[in-house]
């Protein structure tokens, strides 16, 4: 398939990831390939840490490309686990700062229960789990990486179909906090929140509805609705549930890595006019701002 016409493409990209979480390119990297795409607004949105961000910004600003701070944040939604990005928060926001160090945590945590389960099916557990544990936020991406570059698997894709993945036998679930609290720590700390990629989790229609609802009574202000690799009938449906609840659009690649076809830094359709586009919200003042009051 053809790439869509210049014309219809966002160049903002508000959901990226450096090598601070399970990207692979620094955040001065990911910035200078931003620039080469025409991106003219961009977060990074590096999982559960806010590690990248004074970097981003400085290249940002030496390539004049607006910059907005960003995280994905792992939590719990009845027995799923959703992601939730934090936008235009204040990056030296204490609470914040204590989140993402309990985040870590948990992730640590939970890449050495992992590995204990991978060892028990006879593989290298305890130098899977030293090479993970070197990232500041480790992932199973990080896992996935380590069997493949150890040729105990033939891709990162083809570790989490074996081990990885919920179901396969080296899977341990997180224990992520619940949506709430995490949509409590990025409003207080001046940010809003965006439900990310809202066909990514397996649930039905039915499910899926409530989730959006929940989002947006617990104070989630913006759904991800043009994220690379969206089909046009998951970008529809998320727009419906974004104008249902009254919930502005946001876009993003969730780009990890160069030559992953369907994750292409700065490349998407754009939003239909219906909706609320999320620099609208970018723009207002943090709620309950003094500027605000
Ligand atoms: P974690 O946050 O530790 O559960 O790690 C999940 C990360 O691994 C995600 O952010 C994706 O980048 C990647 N990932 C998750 N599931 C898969 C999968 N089935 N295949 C390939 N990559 C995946
Ligand atoms: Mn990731
Ligand atoms: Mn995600
Ligand atoms: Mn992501």
């Amino acid at each position: 398939m053809s790439e869509p016409a210049a014309a219809a493409l966002e160049r903002i990209d508000l959901h990226t990831h450096s090598h601070c979480s399970d990207g692979t390119l620094s955040p001065s990297e990911l910035v200078r390939l931003a620039a080469t795409r025409g991106v003219t607004l961009l977060a990074l949105t590096d999982h559960d840490t806010t590690a990248g961000l004074a970097e981003a910004q400085a290249a940002c600003a030496h390539h004049g490309i607006g910059f907005v701070t960003g995280i994905e944040l792992s939590c719990c939604w009845r027995d799923s686990e959703i992601h939730v990005l934090g936008l235009r928060f204040d990056a030296a926001d204490a609470g914040l700062a204590a989140l993402c160090d309990a985040q870590i945590a948990r992730r640590r945590v939970r890449i050495s229960a992992m590995a204990t389960r991978l060892a028990a099916l006879g593989l290298p557990g305890d130098a899977l789990a030293r090479s993970a544990l070197m990232a500041a936020s480790p992932t199973r991406a990080h896992l996935a990486q380590s069997l493949h570059e150890r040729s105990l698997a033939d891709s990162p894709q083809d570790a989490f179909d074996r081990y990885l993945a919920p179901g396969k036998p080296g899977y341990v679930a997180a224990a992520w906090p619940a949506m709430g609290e995490i949509l409590a720590c990025i409003r207080d700390a001046g940010g809003i929140a965006v439900l990310a990629h809202p066909h990514r989790y397996g649930l039905s229609a039915a499910r899926r509805l409530a989730l959006v609802g929940e989002f947006k009574a617990l104070g989630g202000e913006a759904l991800e609705i043009s994220v690379a690799g969206m089909s046009p009938g998951e970008g529809a449906a998320a727009e419906r549930l974004a104008r249902r609840f009254g919930l502005a659009g946001s876009t993003g690649s969730d780009f990890h890595q160069p030559g992953l076809p369907w994750r292409p830094l700065g490349r998407f359709a754009k939003l239909a006019e219906a909706v609320t586009p999320i620099t609208v919200r970018l723009a207002q003042l943090p709620r309950g701002s003094a500027e605000e009051r």
